[in-house]
């Protein structure tokens, strides 16, 4: 008689198949498991699932937790039906078999001018990005990185100043929108006193109000110092991905 694997296992050969065409990562989460990898019948055995390559797909231990955990009789969430765990395990074997092509963005040339461009209008040692992090906002202060914001939004603005890459670009729009904000908060929350010697505005908090509405005063103010930290932590988050994306 023809041996057979136990009814419920995966004969080797199959095993061996899959985690060979799925390079032994999760075909859910796409890590590299190693020895942690586990073969699940994408149709149960006690559903008459057979133990064969098309109904095995090969996943992690937390992957495969949650696969089963599933309970019909408390549905949460959305249950892994076996299509969606078949279309997701065929894609990533595709994946795999093209030497994880798709998961390897292009470097686009234009994109790394537009990153040292950038990087010449608003340098973290200068004067504008050091104001965006370290400005106390005091009730009066001198407001010098005007200049370089405005370059970086008005002159910078156009298709030709867009990255091509998708996810720099978003960075860059939020990276604006945070600038913009920034703006906005000044203007809406201070005047100008009067102008320093190098030309920059001095702005104000209004004093008399702090007397009188000393909250009021502390909202106006935490508002200007809250979009300074956030066009910081764009500025940083920015710079950073620029950096992995565009250096390497
Ligand atoms: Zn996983």
């Amino acid at each position: 008689m023809k041996s057979r694997s136990a009814p419920g296992y995966f004969p080797p050969k199959v095993k061996t198949q899959a985690l060979v065409a799925a390079g032994r990562h999760c075909c859910l989460c796409h890590k590299y498991c190693g020895t942690k990898i586990e073969c699940h019948h994408i149709v149960p055995v006690e559903e008459g699932g057979p133990n064969t390559r098309a109904n095995c797909i090969p996943l992690c231990f937390n992957c495969h937790a949650e696969v089963q955990s599933y309970n019909e009789k408390h549905p949460k969430g959305n249950r892994f039906r076996p299509e969606e765990l078949k279309a997701h395990r065929d894609n990533w074997y595709k994946q795999v078999r093209s030497g994880f092509q798709e998961d390897v963005r292009p470097i686009y040339e234009a994109d790394r001018k537009l990153f040292a461009d950038f990087l010449r209008i608003l340098p973290s040692n200068g004067v504008a990005v050091y104001q965006l992090r370290h400005e106390p906002f005091g009730s009066t202060f001198r407001w010098e990185a005007g200049d370089a914001l405005r370059e970086f939004l008005n002159e910078r603005e156009g298709p030709e100043y867009e990255f091509l890459d998708t996810e720099l670009e978003q960075l860059r729009v939020d990276l604006r929108k945070c600038i913009l904000e920034l703006i906005d908060a000044i203007a809406t929350n201070t005047f100008i006193a009067r102008h320093s010697t190098a030309g920059d505005p001095i702005l104000q908090f209004d004093r008399e109000l702090g007397y009188k509405d000393p909250r009021e005063y502390e909202r106006r103010r935490s508002e200007v110092i809250d979009a300074a930290d956030r066009a910081y932590q764009a500025y940083v988050t920015f710079i950073r991905q620029c950096r992995k994306q565009l250096e390497s």
